[in-house]
């Protein structure tokens, strides 16, 4: 394999002995792609009515598919719904591996929202806190999670420190998918290859340990931690499992058996047992190269809350609220608000005071006494709306409606709607006199 550093492929060949023809030989086909689908918005057997291109059933995730298909997914209506989300099996191997996810989860390192989506699906009860500590990728982070509708996420872009500071032993699952050298991706982004050097592994290791040490404090006692990288250096992998036992006292889990079955054990560091951190091949399942661990924090974890109360008042929520049972047939539990913007949130996000992007579900806001409701409100409650105009794929208004034009209303009446394509929300419109003024966003606009 000429394109790959040499030293890189010595360590590679010491690690995987007689296996390493099969790894070297994966660079042959190319990336494995998959999605993962969003069953808080429809179910499996509607997805594979709707959906045209092949997929394939992952063992190890029930949400998680092998797209067979090099096509482009961007233009595809269903996904402008948010019934998918790209991301690799491999990467999809970290989540799938938890036991449950349950409580308050906090994803350190969320963005584009891979982890998140899945952790949010699989524990639908959970109030998961998706965190990006780089500005312009937390913005399509939220873009990700509204476009999913997804009620039980919140969106931050904060520091690690921050989480130990403000919500100190708060979090019963923390995500740590944290930068690394990405020797994983080496078939999928070339780049990497190019920005591989021999140093390149202590540096990440060093940034790890870091993030972990200033993310930690914010884990209950009892948590769980599920710490993931997409390399194979043992410096970022086994040697930061080792550090957790040792300088922390975790306490490495097994992952569910449907994962162990697809992954191969993680090597011995300081004469410990790390097989139940694992690590993904591509020549063991199909997939770009993903490791990871669960591990528990020590001590006794309890289920507390302690509720802020909200920062609207009772005249503003009876507002917003008129507006929600006039167009909706859902009942929304809490709202707050947040510069002018009013959010229907999750209760668990009203127990940690955290400077939220977006505390939930973004409705919308008052102007003039008039309730404005954002894109947000429709990707999420749009299957509650009262006024709905809902377009097949085949239907000429949907190309027309991803293109921001006005279309012709055939089912709605005057009044805000909400555009669904096949009965799943896509986004929303002001219907007035058979017409329906176009309020998907112009950044999301196909043309
Ligand atoms: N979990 C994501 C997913 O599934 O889509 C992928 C996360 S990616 C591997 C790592 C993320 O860590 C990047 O979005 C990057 O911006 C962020 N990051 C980089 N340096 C960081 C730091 N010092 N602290 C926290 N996050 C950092």
């Amino acid at each position: 394999m000429s394109i790959l550093p040499g030293a890189y492929m010595r360590r590679m060949q010491d690690i995987l002995g007689e296996d390493y023809p099969r790894y070297e030989a994966s660079f042959d086909s190319p990336a494995a792609r998959g999605l993962i689908v969003n069953t808080a918005k429809t179910t499996q057997d509607v997805f594979d009515r709707l959906f045209t291109m092949p997929t394939r059933p992952l063992s190890y995730f029930e949400k998680g598919r092998r797209l067979l298909s090099e096509d482009k997914v961007g233009g595809d209506p269903l996904h402008a719904a948010g019934l998918y989300y790209m991301q690799d099996p491999g990467a999809m191997s970290a989540v799938a591996a938890l036991p449950e996810v349950k409580g308050r989860v906090l994803d350190v390192a969320a963005a584009p929202g891979g982890k998140t989506i899945a952790a949010a699906l699989t524990g639908n009860e959970a109030f998961v806190v998706a965190n990006e500590v780089n500005f312009p990728r937390a913005k399509v982070l939220l873009q990700n999670v509204e476009r999913m509708g997804l009620t039980n996420v919140a969106v931050t872009s904060l520091p690690p420190r921050d989480f130990a500071r403000y919500t100190p032993e708060s979090f019963d699952m923390i995500i740590a998918d944290l930068p690394c050298s990405g020797e994983g991706m080496f078939r999928k982004e070339p780049q990497a290859v190019s920005a591989w050097n021999e140093n390149i592994n202590l540096m990440n290791a060093e940034r790890q340990k870091e993030i972990l040490s200033d993310v930690l404090p914010a884990l209950k006692e009892g948590g769980t931690l599920l710490y993931s990288t997409c390399t194979y250096a043992p410096e970022e992998n086994e040697e930061i499992v080792a550090y957790l036992i040792e300088k922390y006292g975790m306490r490495l889990l097994p992952p569910k058996k449907e994962v162990l079955a697809v992954t191969a054990p993680a090597m011995s560091v300081n004469g410990l047992d790390l097989t139940n951190a694992r690590r993904f091949y591509p020549f063991i399942e199909e997939g770009e190269g993903q490791f990871f661990a669960i591990l528990q924090k020590p001590g006794e974890r309890i289920y507390t809350t302690k509720s802020i109360p909200t920062k609207v008042s009772i005249n503003e929520e009876r507002r917003v609220r008129d507006f929600l049972s006039r167009n909706l047939s859902a009942e929304i539990p809490v709202i707050n608000k947040q510069g002018e913007d009013y959010y229907a949130v999750h209760p668990l996000a009203r127990t940690l005071p955290l400077r939220y992007l977006s505390e939930g579900v973004r409705l919308g806001e008052l102007s003039g006494g008039k309730f404005l409701p954002h894109h947000n409100l429709f990707t999420a409650y749009g299957g509650y709306f009262k006024n709905k105009e809902d377009l097949s794929l085949s239907d000429p208004r949907l190309d027309d409606y991803l293109r921001g034009l006005e279309i012709d209303a055939k089912n709605c009446s005057d009044g805000y709607v909400a555009v669904t394509v096949e009965g799943h929300s896509l986004g929303g419109g002001k219907c007035v006199e058979g017409r329906i003024k176009n309020h998907y966003p112009k950044g999301l606009r196909t043309r």
